[in-house]
């Protein structure tokens, strides 16, 4: 997902066969909402951090919400337990380079939670390194498309005829889905705890 409603955010669809269902963009939140009211699926996985850390209320520096006695909590339980698994991410902290986006994933989880969805999150890199190891190319480096237009079809079906069309976003909108669906198959461990928000990552199968 996209922080704002000016980019077109990706979204996708697995049914339980694990094949594509829907793969598309939508801009303004409203559009998500219509459509998971009409697909109903049996669970939404937002890969957008969908919480703030215990005692924040937002995420502003200029705001005093943080505890001010004690150290400033800096990252929810489940980004440090990612952390401790060697895989990186962003510490949800005051001053977050990626608030804007926090904040649309928190009120985007609200209102899809309101009409009667089930949300989780999901954090797409996490989902890459648990099911193909710390050697995934960076999302931003040249190989990383080409890696995942070959890598996702052997995860997904139905993925052949729209392999050209996959860019970054909708890799990682495939990726989050996938992962919602081992969620569904009891095949993830599920990270932090529920007052900051959990991240749901694939179990590594030995
Ligand atoms: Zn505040």
């Amino acid at each position: 997902m996209r922080s704002s409603a000016r980019y077109p955010s990706a979204v996708a669809g697995l049914d339980e066969t694990c094949q594509v269902a829907l793969l598309k963009t939508f801009l303004e939140d409203q559009e998500l909402m219509e459509l998971a009211q009409s697909c109903a699926p049996e669970l939404v996985a937002i890969g957008t951090p969908l919480g703030l850390p215990r005692g924040l209320k937002c995420l502003e520096t200029v705001c005093q919400c943080c505890n001010a006695r004690g150290p400033r909590k800096t990252g929810r339980e489940a980004e440090l337990e990612l952390a401790r698994l060697g895989i990186s991410c962003f510490f949800t902290s005051k001053g977050s380079i990626i608030k804007n986006l926090v904040y649309r994933g928190i009120e985007l989880k609200a209102k899809l939670q309101q009409q009667g969805q089930i949300v989780v999150e999901t954090f797409p890199h996490a989902t890459k390194v648990m099911l193909f190891g710390d050697n995934v190319p960076p999302k931003n480096s040249t190989r990383s498309l080409a890696y995942w237009r070959e890598q996702l079809p052997l995860l997904v079906k139905g993925l052949d005829k729209c392999l050209e069309q996959l860019d970054k976003n909708s890799c990682d909108a495939l990726l989050n889905a996938y992962t919602g669906l081992l969620h569904c198959q009891r095949r993830t461990e599920v990270l932090g705890n529920a007052a900051e928000g959990q991240v749901v990552v694939p179990r590594q199968e030995h």
